[in-house]
């Protein structure tokens, strides 16, 4: 397994984490089994957003004392009233069931604590604007939390709570399909099931401002609806020329600035395995940009970190490098030392790029990159 930093946190999670949403109304087998593989493989963290007592019982349950082996994402105001999952931000309410939480998990303590779903104005006015942020706030003071994170869906929204600066952690909803269809036309909460009918113009601007705010912020993201609910894995749903497989889909999401950790929800033992097998495969297997050789429309020619344009004969890491010009063309005049820093570790500099053109033959999404190793040279050298 290879483990990331999760921003300024002091924590670290596995590449690839477990989302247990599907654990929920499951036979206690069922997390074991799950539970057990996870562990095995040196997964570390969970994503538990699930409210209900008996899910959170049998996970616990299921981890047999080694509840310090893994980073709980545990999420604040997720409520099922009615039998139905809500989300709320009334504080008794919220402590109800985070104490319920740590009751449930035999802890005095959640890793992550989740600032819940905050989608729209309602939300952030909801968390931002009551007495739920000085509770959440609260909670870290005490040490009941270690960290603070939101989760959200909308861009725009995410990015808000991102320039608050009260989060260490984002989890976010990415994939390829999101990425691609801009949110003007495609609702960011949903796969929509038109998408087949919908032209793909390159990453949305507002989703791709977001990846690279947090990697400015050192605000860590993990993703969630990285499969697409398995929509992408299908010839029937997927919106690409071909479907996507388990571990492109997961190495799309880890190579999106600042993703530590991808959530994929597991229901068995093979499952976990077969995320897990990203480890194990070659380069081309994990290459997803194919996917999308027959596109409508025309991508914007932003550059995707896919690496399909490499091998560079000055041995250049074109993604990383684009990666850190992306992020310092934010603001120019203010560009965060740590991407001066890792700039400075990069092996091979833009400046040694010889304009040969053959990354700019391979590169799927158009990219100018001698362009852009000029620039980033003019920048960071
Ligand atoms: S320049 Fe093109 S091929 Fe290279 S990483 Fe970016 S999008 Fe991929
Ligand atoms: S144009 Fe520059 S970056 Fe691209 S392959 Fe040639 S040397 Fe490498």
């Amino acid at each position: 397994m290879i483990y990331r930093p999760i921003g300024n946190t002091g924590m670290s999670a596995s590449i690839i984490g477990l989302g247990t949403e599907h654990l929920d109304n499951r036979p206690y087998e069922v997390c074991e089994e799950v539970i057990d593989a996870a562990l095995e493989q040196g997964i570390n963290i969970f994503d538990v957003f699930m409210p209900g007592t008996e899910v959170r019982n049998n996970i616990s349950k299921a981890l047999k004392g080694r509840r310090d082996k893994v980073l709980i994402q545990g999420h604040i105001g997720s409520v099922d009233i009615r039998e139905q999952y809500d989300r709320t931000r009334d504080v008794p309410t919220c402590r109800k069931y985070f104490e319920n939480l740590l009751r449930s998990f035999k802890t005095d303590y959640i890793d992550l604590g989740m600032m819940f779903f905050i989608d729209t104005e309602e939300d952030f006015k909801g968390v931002f604007e009551t007495e739920y942020i000085s509770y959440v706030q609260k909670l870290k003071e005490e040490g009941k939390i270690r960290a603070i994170g939101a989760s959200s869906h909308n861009p725009e929204m995410a990015a808000r709570i991102v320039e608050t600066g009260t989060i260490e952690l984002l989890m976010f909803s990415t994939n390829l399909a999101y990425d691609m269809v801009h949110t003007d036309i495609y609702d960011p909460g949903t796969i929509n099931d038109n998408l087949n009918n919908l032209a793909f113009k390159g990453i949305d601007p507002k989703r791709d401002y977001l990846y690279k705010l947090c990697d400015s912020k050192g605000v860590a993201i993990t993703t969630m609806k990285t499969l697409g609910a398995g929509k992408l894995l299908s010839s029937d749903f997927s919106p690409f020329s071909q479907p996507l497989t388990v571990g492109q889909c997961i190495h799309y999401a880890l190579t999106r600035p600042a993703v530590v950790s991808t959530l994929i929800g597991c229901q068995t033992r093979e499952e976990v395995l077969e995320a897990v097998n990203y480890l194990n495969l070659t380069d081309e297997e994990k290459d997803y940009s194919q996917a999308i050789k027959n596109h409508r429309g025309t991508l914007d020619s932003k550059c995707m970190y896919c690496n399909h344009c490499l091998p560079c004969p000055s041995q250049i890491n074109i993604a990383s490098i684009t990666r850190l010009l992306d992020i310092a063309a934010l603001d120019e005049n203010n560009i965060p030392s740590k991407i001066k820093k890792e700039y400075s570790l990069s092996p091979h500099k833009a400046s040694e790029c010889i304009a040969c053109g053959q990354c700019e033959a391979r590169c799927p999404f158009n990219v100018k990159i001698i362009e852009n190793m000029e620039e980033a040279a003019r920048l960071f050298e």
